[in-house]
């Protein structure tokens, strides 16, 4: 919706002039106020606490909360509360995120103050707010929020706490706790919201699966090949794969016993993968329907390690690029197709060559597309299975290939299965 709807919605349930609504809105909102809490906020401004068209909040169950509540009164249990620290108006700020679940169902929650929320209290929310997150309701319990801790406990249907397998983690989880082995961990500075910080980044998994991480407050018990509990994590999409994020609030204490890591990948229809906008760890099979331009023997910019063209890098204008080799193929498996990326030992290993035969054979050539041509010749019309890193953005779907492995069909079966493919 446009500011200027949300300006009339309120103008009309206020009673109030809608170009004024419309200034404070905007001036709200450009500081970041997400529109919810900033028509919220105006409410209060101007004396009507109700959120929807008047009258005190209802009390409602959890399944019959709607986006298009203004503001409910919920009694529920606290299934997990994690702290996490935001940036709001230019300041730090602490909020708690979590679960709440009654009989009926349950529901994701932010809270802006501190009501001292744990997993497992039951508590009374009047007046939350309602808002929208991804299509389903949230609650925001703000300052208008009045809560209390109820003693007789509710019966919920639901584990209380936030205990999780690492294949079933999902953006925007939070509050979660993972009992992991660290497979690979870096220590590197970036330059954050506060200058250069040094952080921690690398990959765990459970017996369920693998997913990066990021340790945002370097921690020494996280170290390749320790067993360790985190809890309090969450959940936030980076380079188009959900990654598990350690704040300064969560609690990472070695266990005893090691965790086993899995070794299989889940398998995915490619048009599934994609969907799904993203997935660490994952098999995909199909054909090779194409090599793309920029593949075989390539030069990258020495400065930034993209991939020069004629000599000239987008940032760095004329460089002397460094050859390399690597794949851009296009994969199809009849549900949909992703730009397989194969790095230099891959790219050898198809290729059946080093880079210095790669180089040999364009200079004996004197083109370099001849080593394209080649890699195209070999794998363009076979089905492969290949393991990798999916990720989805605006550019399209790749997945990074970490084996790339031919599928030994019979020849005839093969021939018949591409050509159903390229009529289809
Ligand atoms: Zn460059």
């Amino acid at each position: 919706m446009e500011l200027e709807n949300h300006a009339e919605d309120l103008a009309s349930d206020l009673g109030i002039d809608k170009e004024e609504v419309k200034a404070d809105l905007q001036n709200l909102v450009e500081y970041s106020v997400p529109i919810d809490e900033a028509k919220q906020s105006l409410r209060r401004k101007y004396g009507d606490d109700s959120g929807g068209g008047g009258g005190a909040p209802s009390s409602k169950s959890i399944d019959e909360i709607t986006t298009d509540d203004g503001n409910v009164t919920v009694t529920a249990v606290v299934l997990t509360a994690g702290e996490r620290s935001i940036r709001y108006q230019d300041d730090d700020h602490v909020i708690v995120e979590g679960r709440l679940a009654d009989e009926t169902g349950v529901i994701d929650y932010t809270a802006w103050e501190d009501f001292g929320l744990s997993a497992g209290d039951t508590v009374t929310a009047g007046n939350a707010g309602v808002r929208e997150w991804d299509g389903e309701p949230e609650l925001n319990l703000g300052e208008s929020t009045s809560l209390s801790f109820l003693e007789e406990s509710l019966e919920v249907p639901y584990e209380i706490g936030g205990d999780a397998q690492i294949a079933d983690l999902q953006t925007g989880d939070r509050a979660v706790t993972v009992d992991v082995q660290i497979l690979e961990s870096e220590r590197r500075t970036i330059d954050g919201r506060d200058g250069e910080t040094e952080i921690q980044s690398g990959v765990l998994g459970d017996e369920s699966g693998r997913l990066p991480f990021t340790c945002w407050a370097p921690d020494p018990t996280i170290e390749p090949g320790a067993s360790v509990r985190i809890e309090n994590a969450y959940v936030r999409e980076f380079r188009g794969v959900p990654e598990v994020n350690v704040s300064e609030f969560s609690t990472v204490s070695s266990l005893e016993t090691e965790v086993e890591v899995g070794t299989d990948a889940t398998i995915m229809e490619i048009g599934e993968a994609v969907a799904s906008g993203g997935v660490y760890d994952v098999e995909l099979v199909g054909n090779v329907i194409a090599v793309r331009d920029g593949s075989g023997l390539i030069q990258r910019c020495p400065e930034c390690n993209r991939v020069v063209q004629k000599g000239q890098c987008r940032t760095h204008g004329s460089v002397d690029g460094e050859d390399d080799l690597r794949v851009k193929a296009i994969l199809d498996d009849g549900t949909g197709t992703v730009t397989v990326v194969l790095d230099d030992e891959l790219t050898e290993q198809v290729y059946d060559g080093t880079l210095e035969d790669a180089l040999e054979q364009a200079r004996e050539a004197m083109d370099q597309e001849v080593v394209a041509d080649t890699i195209r010749e070999k794998i363009v019309g076979r089905e492969y299975s290949i393991r990798g890193h999916l990720s989805v953005d605006d550019y399209g779907a790749n997945l990074d290939a970490e084996t790339f492995e031919e599928n030994d069909l019979d020849p005839t079966v093969r021939a018949t299965r591409f050509l159903e493919e390229v009529r289809a």
